[in-house]
């Protein structure tokens, strides 16, 4: 109903209060006829709504000249492997398997988070085999040297910068389940399973985590022994609770899993050993004596299968232990070079770290990605004038709007630069190297998820309701990426990890009166920090504060 009608049928009602029958009728006769020409009023009003600035927003980058090259700053910031990375890119808009659309005369893709959690994994799947037809993965297990590192580094990053659910199923076959064979595995094994890795005939997963277990690795309770009349390893849970639990890949489509077990020789727990163990067949039948249930939906990631996986006495060969820790003799006897426990349980973990390097670089990344976002909405947005018929304020331009997001930026260049030098420290680590790449990519892992889940917070906030849209992504990328600091070691308990470490190389060198080095906390060892009774931020932003 058009405003003068409102008026006109409101204006009648009150006159109406002293008048005959009669004249009651007209007055009702003649609110019908308003109320149905109103509704017979199919012509479009000739009134159009005016044109608002943001909503003829075109990206900067295609009107406005900078005041440095892109290139450069590219270099600066992504560092290695540019042209690779535009390739795969490239591969990605070039397909409809990942969803590219045309914005302001640019390519954008994105995954549709919006189809159901079954559309999801396939279309994580699909999206894998388009890249591995195109070469995407060659070398990435077969190759050695800093060149592929370097390769694999990118272009997991572009993976990462594309969706998380494809980041992590790549992440699980190639770092996890390949790692575990390259890592943990001797020259047989490596021979066997790593190019049918590579080319994708064998989809392995990575069986640590159990329902009862899941930081403390060695409270493991899937149990192993040996059969030496069979020359065969028996894999069993014993119990509810050691059921696997959370194995990405498991639900669907993985056919092998690296087993993660106490290994029980003679009577002796000789602690937690790696197996490997097909669970599919070629058919995708799950093999006998196996049970696999999915997890089901989560709050995010859901283009990748979860599951839970059952062993009952199922048998391998021998061959099947990785064995670059210890191994098991044909007639059943344990041989290791490391005779402490806990050294060899240290030895056999240390390769994961590379996975956490992973996780450090790509939380970096989606900060990148929302700030990148609600930066720009903040360069189109308006909100409130200063003056009367005034144009309203564009958000960037209120100062509360810059403090709450440039810092974040600072921030994050900051930690996209600490990660391209957990990067290096990472592809040039030696035997030496191990406890430094351990402790930083520990710290950094746990420090840049931490960080990147409030980013996404602050920037999901800074765009309003717009923020919440799924199409947008800042919003979706929370459920996404929170994650990442439960899975590859929880960020607490690494935290941990790390202070203990530190604490310990700390008082070692205290102990032989020696300087602590090597671990960017040289200063302490400098005379303990006192702190002034005047307090003030120049104080706090002073890098001699801590020595003061
Ligand atoms: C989506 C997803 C995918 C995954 N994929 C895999 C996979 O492919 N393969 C695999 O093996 N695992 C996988 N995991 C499992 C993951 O690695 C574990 O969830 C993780 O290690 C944490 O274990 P938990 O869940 O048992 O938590 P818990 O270890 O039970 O921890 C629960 C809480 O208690 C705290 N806590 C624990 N111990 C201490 C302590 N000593 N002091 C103080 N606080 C403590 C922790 O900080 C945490 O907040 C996945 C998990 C998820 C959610």
């Amino acid at each position: 109903m058009s405003p003068s009608s409102i008026f006109s049928a409101n204006t009648s009602t009150e006159s109406s209060k002293n008048q005959n029958p009669n004249s009651k009728m007209e007055q009702a006769f003649k609110r019908t006829q308003i109320l149905t020409n109103h509704l017979l009023q199919s012509a479009p009003s000739s009134q159009t709504l005016s044109s608002n600035a943001c909503l003829s927003y075109s990206p900067p980058e295609l009107s406005e000249n900078y005041a440095f090259d892109i290139k450069d700053m590219r270099k600066l910031i992504d560092r290695h492997n540019l042209e690779e990375r535009d390739w795969l890119f490239g591969l990605m808009k070039q397909s409809k398997l990942f969803n590219p659309k045309v914005r302001g005369g640019k390519v954008f893709v994105s995954p549709d988070y919006n189809q159901s959690m079954e559309q999801q994994r396939e279309m994580t799947l699909k999206r894998i085999e388009y890249l591995l037809e195109k070469g995407a993965f060659k070398g990435w297990l077969t190759e050695k040297g800093e060149d592929i590192e370097m390769r694999k580094f990118a272009g997991f990053e572009v993976c990462s910068i594309y969706d998380h659910s494809l980041f992590t199923k790549l992440g699980v076959h190639f770092f996890l389940w390949g790692g575990a064979i390259q890592f943990f595995g001797t020259k047989h094994h490596h021979d066997k399973w790593l190019r049918d890795t590579e080319n994708y005939s064998i989809k392995g997963c990575f069986a640590m985590t159990e329902l009862g277990h899941g930081s403390n690795v060695r409270g493991l309770e899937t149990v192993t022994t040996y059969d030496s009349n069979t020359g065969e390893f028996v894999i069993n849970t014993p119990c509810e609770s050691a059921q696997k639990y959370w194995i990405g890949g498991a639900a669907n489509h993985a056919t092998h899993t690296v087993v993660f077990s106490q290994l029980h020789i003679n009577g002796t727990n000789q602690g937690v050993h790696a197996f490997i163990v097909q669970i599919r067949d070629a058919d995708g039948n799950i093999c006998p004596n196996i049970r696999i249930v999915d997890c089901g939906h989560k709050i995010g990631l859901n283009g990748v299968d979860n599951g839970r996986i059952w062993f009952d006495n199922v048998r391998v060969p021998r061959e099947n232990l990785l064995n670059s820790v210890a191994d098991v003799s044909p007639d059943g006897k344990y041989l290791s070079s490391i005779e402490n426990p806990d050294q060899r349980f240290a030895a056999f973990m240390a390769p994961l770290t590379v996975g956490r390097v992973n996780i450090a670089i790509s939380s970096v990344y989606q900060s990148k990605v929302a700030l990148a976002t609600s930066i720009r909405y903040a360069l189109t947005r308006r909100a409130f004038s200063l003056k009367q018929n005034e144009p309203e304020v564009l958000l960037l331009d209120y100062p509360s709007h810059q403090r709450r997001l440039f810092p974040l930026v600072a921030k994050t260049y900051a930690m996209s630069f600490a990660a391209n030098y957990l990067k290096m420290l990472y592809v040039k680590r030696t035997p030496q190297s191990n406890k430094t790449i351990h402790i930083v990519s520990s710290s950094f892992k746990a420090t840049f998820t931490w960080n990147n889940m409030q980013i996404l917070q602050e920037c999901r906030e800074a765009c309003g309701g717009q923020g919440l849209k799924t199409e947008n992504r800042v919003g979706q990328l929370k459920g996404e990426y929170d994650v990442q600091s439960t899975f590859e070691g929880d960020n607490l308990i690494l935290m941990q990890q790390v202070s203990k470490a530190l604490f310990a190389e700390y008082m070692a060198a205290q102990k032989r009166n020696k300087v602590f080095k090597g671990l960017g906390l040289e200063h302490m060892n400098k005379p303990c920090p006192v702190i002034p009774l005047q307090l003030t931020s120049t104080t706090l932003r002073c890098s001699q504060f801590q020595v003061i």
